[in-house]
């Protein structure tokens, strides 16, 4: 997934049922240090939480003049 520019935010959207519930997946790395799980990688492949099946997402942009 490329990187996304702060100034043209998006959102994430199933295209079953229009919702933002979206989940993708991702690969994280033990951080000794911190004692947290860091985002190591994320996929292309993204799962809608209320389908319950893989969707290919959708994305919007944010609209800040609504
Ligand atoms: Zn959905």
């Amino acid at each position: 997934m490329p990187a996304r520019e702060p100034d043209h935010p998006i959102t994430i959207h199933c295209p079953h049922c229009g919702g933002q519930s979206i989940l993708a997946d991702a690969c994280a790395r033990w951080n000794v240090e911190t004692q947290e799980w860091e985002l190591s990688n994320v996929f292309d492949n993204t799962t809608c939480d209320d389908c319950g099946i893989e969707v290919s997402a959708v994305e919007r942009p944010v609209q800040e003049d609504a």
